[in-house]
């Protein structure tokens, strides 16, 4: 397997601070998590019918940890050998303020800490925010948009407005940033419309990933009926289009394959239907300082109460490590037959 050239490895920052090599935070099954997905808030603008309920429950404000915490923890982090950082949620942009977050962050892709800041965003308010995050040093975002229908699009948000998420892909790439769109696969008029979403995003020069849904707590689809194995859909996929599987790895989940007639690459996440934790180099953060090793797993550790009772970090530091540790192989998700076994805890709290 090639890996992206941009994509160094903790071994060339071996030179430059050699403790870090032995912090590396290393789990029982040999894997090396170097990846954060960092959830700045379990709010969010829209309510996706596979999400959220629309009744959604939020967390009270209190219990969520302030920006500068979690740009601490951020750091301790950094320390330990994360080299990648993605925001999440919740909708990040909607956080109040959350571009100071990003600004601090940038400090540290100016110094080769971090190789990348990345964000997964609905794009409602990438036109405000798309220039800020570029000067802040972010090069690629993800924007999720599952259809290119505005009535499907309120249907599934709920009440959302395609041309906002439109003015945010434009801002996006004014800006210089790479976009890939994300989309979740859901049986039905999905299936009808993805040729038109392929050629959308390939037309764009946007990458495009379809996400297998999984079955997280909290939203009102019913996942047995909605469920679409993205196994099968590529097999319908390599019917109507020649599909060039590619060796490349940006280091997440992803299989990509590029199609001939398009150019461009089509990603595929499939945690449901295939082997997708025996190389997982993730680990989550909640905003409220929970610290997850698997999305697929209840179980999260809090690193709150630490945070606060220590100006130092080395307790937080010695619970991450056993934390990591003790990642477990995999998920436990099923969906089959009459069966769906999934978690209580809603997507929005840990983000994708
Ligand atoms: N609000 C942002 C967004 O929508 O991009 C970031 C958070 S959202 C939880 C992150 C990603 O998770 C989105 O691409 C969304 O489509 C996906 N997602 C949400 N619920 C899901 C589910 N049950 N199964 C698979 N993907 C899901
Ligand atoms: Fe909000 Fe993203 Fe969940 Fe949709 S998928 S409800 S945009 S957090």
């Amino acid at each position: 397997m090639t890996v992206d050239p941009k994509h160094k490895t903790n071994d060339d920052c071996r030179k430059r601070d050699p403790e870090r090599q032995n912090r590396l935070l290393r789990d029982q099954f040999g894997r090396t998590a170097t990846y954060l997905r960092l959830s700045v808030t379990d709010r969010c603008d829209l309510r996706c019918t596979y999400c959220m309920a629309e009744n959604m429950t939020f967390l009270p404000r209190k219990d969520l940890l302030s920006l500068e915490e979690l740009y601490r923890l951020t750091t301790i982090f950094m320390e330990h050998g994360v080299r990648k950082i993605r925001l999440t949620g919740g909708e990040p942009l909607v956080r109040k303020n959350v571009m100071s977050l990003f600004e601090n962050l940038s400090r540290h892709l100016a110094n080769g800490d971090l190789d990348e800041v990345t964000l997964t965003t609905n794009g409602s308010l990438l036109s405000r925010y798309a220039r800020d995050l570029a000067r802040f040093g972010v090069k690629r975002v993800n924007v999720s948009l599952d259809t290119l229908d505005g009535d499907r699009y309120r249907a599934i948000t709920r009440w959302g407005s395609i041309n906002r998420v439109f003015a945010g892909l434009d801002a996006a790439q004014d800006a210089g940033l790479h976009v890939k769109l994300n989309a979740v696969a859901q049986k039905g008029a999905f299936e009808k419309e993805l040729n038109d979403l392929i050629r959308f995003a390939h037309g764009r020069g946007m990458d495009l990933t379809l996400i297998e849904e999984m079955p997280l707590g909290g939203a009102a689809s019913c996942r047995h009926s909605s469920f679409l194995s993205l196994a099968d859909l590529r097999h319908r996929l390599e019917q109507e289009w020649s599909l060039e599987p590619l060796a490349v790895t940006t280091g997440g989940p992803a299989k990509y394959v590029r199609i001939s007639e398009t150019g461009g690459r089509l990603g595929f996440i499939t945690p449901m239907s295939c082997d997708f934790c025996s190389d997982c180099n993730r680990i989550r953060l909640s905003c409220t300082g929970e610290l997850y090793t698997c999305m697929g797993q209840e179980g999260g550790l809090s690193l709150r109460d630490a945070l606060r009772q220590s100006d130092g970090n080395e307790i937080v530091a010695q619970l991450l490590r056993q934390k990591v540790f003790e990642k477990p192989s995999g998920h436990d998700f099923l969906i089959e037959d009459r069966q769906v076994r999934g978690l209580t805890r809603a997507m929005s709290t840990l983000g994708g």
